[in-house]
């Protein structure tokens, strides 16, 4: 029960975006780490890191948006993806942040930067029957598709 709780929190209805870029942080002023992160969306992104935190832990951000002035914040551990206890066993081990601070300006370049990302990198979708393009789709840019034309389905349903 307290499972199926927690996933209707981890699932945001925010757009998120992959987002691979260096991330530095720390969780003490004394120690700054760096990690990878590999998506974002306006209200956190996900760290790779082995740094043994735990949820409502927080850090302090710096990151940069492509061609941007780096963006600093704090942020809280909104959930664990760590061996013992994989929710997304299709992520890197790492953690769930969310914002908690972005100051307005930062944020609506944040938005921007998704807007602008949602437009341009789509994935192809094709029949997967006769493999006629079909449109573009949100998803990884370069990434494949499968649907069925109408053409196919009409014949299909013969
Ligand atoms: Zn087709």
């Amino acid at each position: 029960m307290s499972e199926k709780n927690n996933n209707a929190v981890i699932k945001s209805s925010l757009e998120r975006v992959i987002f691979e870029a260096r991330i530095k942080y720390n969780s003490s002023p004394e120690i700054q780490l760096s990690g990878l992160s590999c998506n974002l969306s306006k209200g956190g992104l996900y760290l790779r890191t082995q740094l043994s935190l735990e949820a409502d832990d927080t850090l302090s951000l710096s990151f940069s948006l492509p061609g941007q002035e780096p963006i600093s914040c704090d942020a809280r551990v909104a959930w664990t993806n760590f061996a013992k206890n994989k929710r997304k066993p299709d992520y890197a081990t790492g953690v769930g942040l969310q914002f908690l601070n972005l100051d307005a300006e930062d944020l609506a370049k944040l938005e921007k930067f998704i807007d602008a990302y949602d437009q341009e990198k789509r994935m192809n979708v094709v029949c997967a029957w006769c493999g006629k393009f079909l449109g573009l789709r949100k998803g990884p840019s370069g990434r494949t598709s499968h649907g069925v034309c109408e053409q196919c389905r009409e014949s299909l349903a013969v």
